[in-house]
C-alpha cells in the first residue's frame, strides 16, 4: 500500500452498514421509496471511500472518476431521498444538473488546469448547495421534533463543509498536491467529518423510519382488511383518545349503528365475493360521508358503528340519512343491477356515559328500524319507553 492508512477503511464500512440497514428497513416498508435511495446514497458513499483508499494505485483519469462521481451521487441521492420522503417527489432534474456541473468543473480543474484546491472547493460548494436547498425547501414539511433534528443536522453538515473548505483554502492550499493528499490533514478531515455527519444523519433517519414503521404496523393492526375502516382494536384506541381529550361541559357525540338489510340473501343469491364487494362499497360510503374527526368501525359482519364527534343526534341523523339515501340509490353490477339498503340506529353519547351503554342504545334503535321495515333511520331518545325498551322512532 502506498501511504494509505487502514483507518480510511472505517468510513466505507460505516457507510456499508447503513446501506444494509436502510435496505432492511425498505424490506419492511416497500412503499417508502425514499429508503431505497438512502440505501443507494450510503452505498455510493462506501464506494467513494474505497475509491479514495485505492486512489494512489490508479492512473490520474481512473483516480478522479473513481471518487468524485461517487461523492456527488451520494449527496444527490441523499437529498433526492429526503425530498421523496417528505414531499413524495424530488427535484431530480435540478439535482442532476448540479451534479453534472460539479463533475464538469472537477474534470476541468484536473485535466484543463490542474488545481486540487479548486477541485476541493467545487466539491464542497456543490454538496453545500444541494444540502442547504434540501433543508430550506422542506422547511414546511419537516414539522415534527425529530424532523427538525434531521433538518438541523443537514444544515450543520452544510456549514461544516464551508468551514472545511475555508480551512483547506487558507491553511493547506499552498502545500497540497496530488502526491501528498492521502496523508494530508484534508484527507483526514474529509474522512473523519463525513463519517461523523453520516452517523448523525443515519441515526436521525433510523429514528424517523422506525417511527414510520411502527405507525404503519399500528395502523394495519387497527384496520379491517376487507373494508379499510377501523376494526375493534382501532375503535378501542380511538375511544381511549376521545375519553382522554378535553371534555367540555354539555358536550356530546352521536353514535350510529348501521346494518345492511337482508345481507344473508345477497350472499346466498350472488355469492360471498359479491357480498364482500357490497360490504366494501357500503364502508366507502360510510367513510366518505364522515368527517376526519369522526370514525367508522366494522363492528362485526355487516354491522358498523360510526361515532360522529361533537354532534347531537340531529347531526347523526343527517349523516345516517345521507348514507342511507346514497346506498339505496346505487345499482350494483355484481348483483345484476339490484340495489341494497341499510338500516340505522342512533343514540346520543353524553359526558360521563359509557360507550358500551350508548352502543347498546343505538343497537336498540337499529333493531327498531329493522322491525319497522328496514331501510330507515331510528333515533333512541332517553326517557321515552315503548314495549319496555328505551327507544323511540325518529
Ligand atoms: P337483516 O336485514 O335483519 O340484518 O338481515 P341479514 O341477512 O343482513 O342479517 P343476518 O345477521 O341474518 O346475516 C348477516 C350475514 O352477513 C350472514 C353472514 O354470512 C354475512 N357476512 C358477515 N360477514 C361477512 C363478510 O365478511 N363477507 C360476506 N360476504 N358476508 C358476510
Ligand atoms: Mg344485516
Ligand atoms: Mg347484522
Amino acid at each position: 500500500m502506498q501511504g494509505q492508512s487502514l483507518f480510511q477503511l472505517i468510513s466505507p464500512l460505516i457507510f456499508l452498514v447503513f446501506s444494509v440497514g436502510f435496505t432492511v428497513l425498505w424490506h419492511y416498508a416497500r412503499d417508502v421509496r425514499a429508503l431505497q435511495f438512502f440505501a443507494l446514497s450510503y452505498f455510493l458513499g462506501a464506494c467513494a471511500f474505497v475509491g479514495d483508499f485505492l486512489r494512489p494505485l490508479m492512473s490520474p483519469v481512473v483516480e478522479i472518476y473513481a471518487t468524485s462521481p461517487f461523492y456527488i451521487s451520494m449527496a444527490l441521492f441523499f437529498c433526492g431521498a429526503t425530498f421523496l420522503f417528505y414531499r413524495g417527489r424530488a427535484p431530480w432534474k435540478a439535482l442532476w444538473l448540479t451534479g453534472a456541473a460539479m463533475l464538469a468543473l472537477v474534470s476541468w480543474y484536473r485535466f484543463g488546469k490542474d488545481d486540487i484546491v479548486a477541485r476541493t472547493v467545487v466539491m464542497h460548494a456543490g454538496v453545500f448547495a444541494m444540502m442547504v436547498y434540501t433543508a430550506f425547501s422542506l422547511h414546511r414539511d419537516m414539522t415534527r421534533r425529530i424532523d427538525r433534528v434531521l433538518q438541523a443536522i443537514i444544515v450543520m453538515s452544510a456549514i461544516q463543509l464551508v468551514c472545511r473548505g475555508a480551512f483547506i483554502v487558507f491553511f493547506e492550499g499552498p502545500s497540497l498536491t496530488q502526491a501528498n493528499y492521502p496523508n494530508s490533514v484534508l484527507a483526514l478531515l474529509v474522512h473523519f467529518s463525513v463519517s461523523i455527519v453520516a452517523l448523525a444523519l443515519a441515526f436521525s433517519l433510523f429514528v424517523i423510519f422506525s417511527m414510520e414503521i411502527v405507525t404503519r404496523l399500528t395502523r394495519t393492526s387497527e384496520t379491517d382488511p376487507l373494508t379499510g375502516v377501523l376494526n375493534r382494536r382501532g375503535f378501542d384506541s380511538r375511544i381511549a383518545a376521545l375519553y382522554e381529550g378535553p371534555s367540555v361541559e354539555g358536550h356530546c357525540h352521536a353514535v350510529v349503528m348501521a346494518d345492511i338489510d337482508h345481507f344473508k340473501s345477497v350472499n346466498d343469491r350472488h355469492g360471498h365475493d359479491a357480498g364482500d364487494a357490497i360490504l366494501s362499497r357500503f364502508a366507502r360510503i360510510l367513510q366518505g360521508a364522515a368527517r376526519d374527526s369522526d370514525f367508522v368501525v366494522r363492528w362485526g359482519g355487516e354491522e358498523f358503528m360510526i361515532v360522529i364527534t361533537n354532534s347531537d343526534v340531529a347531526g347523526g341523523r343527517l349523516y345516517a340519512e345521507t348514507v342511507r339515501a346514497v346506498f339505496e340509490s346505487q345499482r350494483h353490477e355484481r348483483l345484476g343491477g339490484d340495489s341494497v339498503t341499510a338500516s340505522f340506529g342512533i343514540a346520543e353519547w353524553r359526558q360521563g356515559q359509557k360507550i358500551s351503554e350508548v352502543g347498546r342504545l343505538a343497537d336498540l334503535a337499529l333493531y327498531r328500524a329493522k322491525r319497522e321495515g328496514r331501510n330507515r333511520v331510528c333515533i333512541h331518545r332517553s326517557g321515552v319507553h315503548e314495549h319496555g325498551d328505551e327507544w323511540a322512532v325518529a
